[in-house]
């Protein structure tokens, strides 16, 4: 057990962070361009927050800043309770703790599918060869392509090459998962095959953020919808509020063009 977990076990309260993540008044510039205005978020253990919004209004943005992939100019983002570190090795760790799965198949081209997996418990968590490739296998099994662990990349499609993603990111058990519109690059008839497995997570209890434009999915695996326009969020509720009496112009404007 580590220190860190010693330490809260002896905590009067003996309690976990209420929350897993925390956005708190942050704010964020690219140049002159204000992209994320006083966002404030909290998200609890297990739950399954979906954000949407128009293109533009920070979505991607806003998940950046989560695993810090993008500094922020001022407010506080904390996971599990600890405020996000700046830089060093705080920042690998966090890493570890958040996974993410992005639009674009960003699997390492030029290494087995395997491989993809193992690469990164390997390295950062100091997992023995062996150990890591049982459990890469498992988590392929989970996500229905372990009869593709030798093959590289490019001879998958687009869809299996997400669910590798997927299984590459929870090979380092993250506390929590990102994704970021992980089903817009596909083809449509493999957008299913991606949010399947999407949805079990949620069920297996996962706590995920995601930014998607698939409305059938968020209306099944949401708990919450967040709806961003312009750097900052016009409205949250639960899915069957925010579809059937969206508050904001913004927001029933945005409904009327994708349902
Ligand atoms: P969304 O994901 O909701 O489409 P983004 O977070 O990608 O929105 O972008 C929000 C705004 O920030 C957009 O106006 C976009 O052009 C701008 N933007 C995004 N990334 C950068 C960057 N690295 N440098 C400058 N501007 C950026
Ligand atoms: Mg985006």
């Amino acid at each position: 057990m580590s220190e860190n977990n010693i330490a809260k076990n002896l905590s009067p309260e003996g309690d976990e962070a209420r929350y897993l993540v925390e956005l708190e008044h942050v704010e964020k510039y690219y140049g002159n361009l204000h992209v994320l205005k006083d966002i404030n978020l909290k998200v609890s253990k297990g739950e399954v927050l979906v954000i949407v919004g128009p293109s533009g209004s920070g979505k991607s943005t806003m998940c950046r800043t989560i695993n810090r992939l993008e500094t922020i100019d001022s407010g506080e983002i904390r996971i599990d309770g600890t405020p996000l570190p700046q830089e060093g090795k705080g920042l690998a760790q966090l890493r570890a703790e958040v996974g993410m799965v992005f639009q674009s198949f960003n699997l390492f081209a030029n290494k087995t599918i395997l491989d993809n997996v193992t690469l990164a418990p390997i390295k950062v968590r100091h997992m023995n060869k062996d150990q890591a490739e049982k459990e890469a296998m498992d988590l392929l099994a989970r996500v229905g392509v372990d009869s593709q662990a030798m093959k590289m990349p490019s001879q998958l499609s687009g869809g299996q090459q997400q669910r590798v993603a997927i299984a590459r990111a929870l090979a380092m058990h993250p506390k929590v998962m990102l994704f970021d519109e992980p089903t817009s690059a596909l083809d449509p008839e493999m957008v299913n095959e991606v949010l399947d497995v999407m949805v079990e997570l949620a069920q297996e209890g996962m706590t995920m953020l995601c930014v998607t434009h698939e409305m059938g999915f968020a209306r099944k695996a949401a708990d919450k919808i967040v709806f961003m326009a312009d750097g900052q969020i016009l409205e949250r509720g639960n899915p069957d509020e925010f579809f059937e009496h969206p508050q904001t112009e913004r927001a029933q404007e945005f409904l009327s063009k994708i349902l």
